[in-house]
């Protein structure tokens, strides 16, 4: 009795494995279908220079259009693929979709910088850079250099010396690369020192809370000052309001992306927005000159 009791257990949970396997492996297979379908869209969040009062780029960033859930968060999908060779396909599918959008945009401002998110194994790849050179090669009229690619400052610290080797790769063709999140992945200087990286990008987490919370300051602080001894170009994101703008200019951060200056848009709304912001970039500019 007692046997066939744990039998049925041990079935039962075995049953409860299997199951979870099988929804894993169904939303996976969702995932790629989607981007199969074509229900993938990217939406640019701008980004600032305060000082100038300038847009100088934007970053793209996904969503899926769920023909029923409507709208879905990158962070609701991705995870489910990001070890599977679906989030290359997505990713060499964004650089594409960047790249055409950019094509159509480089006579509104050829300075601008388009910032695509590419996942740790994706550029990780040994044909990393053979494919993204492949890629930019469809689209002759847009230069390299309007290409930035933001990876986590965390997935950079896994193997040092081959994110670096791709780094320079990329760079030699002309290609930005940003740390982003910066600040919740632990590197050390020495790190920093080791890779190329031209921007850090300070995480959303610390510059919302930098008016409130003094360590946050502290930290945001800390970045700008190690970008600027390092010799690299620093922004923050999750910009919120005009004060946490002021307080970052006081800090030497001019650089700023975030709700306060615009959410991500679809594609579509974007030059028109840029016009709009005309109006609205005296006031930023006003409030980084009130900072000493
Ligand atoms: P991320 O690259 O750090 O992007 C910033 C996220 O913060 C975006 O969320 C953006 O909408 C949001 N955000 C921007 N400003 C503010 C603000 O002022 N306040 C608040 N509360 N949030 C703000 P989103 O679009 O949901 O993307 C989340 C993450 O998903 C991204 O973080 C990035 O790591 C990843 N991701 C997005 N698109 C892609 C992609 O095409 N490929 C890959 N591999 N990852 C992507
Ligand atoms: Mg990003
Ligand atoms: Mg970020
Ligand atoms: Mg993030």
């Amino acid at each position: 009795q007692a046997k066939i009791m744990g039998r049925n257990r041990y079935h039962f949970f075995d049953a409860d494995l299997d199951e979870q396997v099988r929804t894993h492996h169904n939303r996976r297979t969702e995932v790629r279908a989607a981007l199969r379908a074509g229900e993938l869209r990217l939406f640019y969040q701008p980004k600032l220079n305060m000082r100038r009062g300038r847009i100088i780029g934007m970053e793209a960033l996904l969503r899926w259009e769920h023909p029923q859930r409507g709208i879905v968060a990158p962070m609701e999908f991705l995870p489910i693929v990001e070890h599977s060779d679906v989030i290359i396909d997505i990713g060499e599918w964004v650089l594409r979709e960047a790249l055409r959008q950019l094509q159509q945009w480089r006579h509104a401002d050829p300075d601008w910088v388009i910032s695509v998110n590419i996942a740790a194994r994706h550029f990780q790849r040994a044909d990393f850079v053979e494919r993204i050179t492949a890629i930019l090669s469809e689209f002759p009229d847009v230069p390299p250099h309007m290409l930035e690619l933001e990876i986590l400052e965390s997935s950079a610290l896994s193997d040092i010396n081959h994110v670096r080797t791709i780094m320079q790769d990329c760079q030699a063709l002309g290609i930005g690369f940003a740390l982003d999140d910066f600040g919740t992945g632990y590197s050390s200087m020495s790190y920093l020192k080791r890779l190329p990286a031209d921007v850090l990008k300070i995480d959303q987490s610390f510059v919302r809370n930098m008016l409130e919370d003094r360590d946050d300051l502290h930290l945001v602080s800390a970045v700008i000052g190690l970008a600027k001894s390092f010799g690299r170009a620093v922004i923050a994101e999750g910009v919120e309001t005009v004060e946490h703008g002021a307080m970052l200019m006081r800090l030497g951060c001019d650089l700023v992306q975030g709700y306060g200056i615009a959410r991500p848009m679809p594609a579509d709304e974007v030059l028109d927005w840029v016009a709009a912001f005309e109006h609205r970039a005296p006031l930023w500019q006003a409030a980084a000159q009130l900072a000493p």
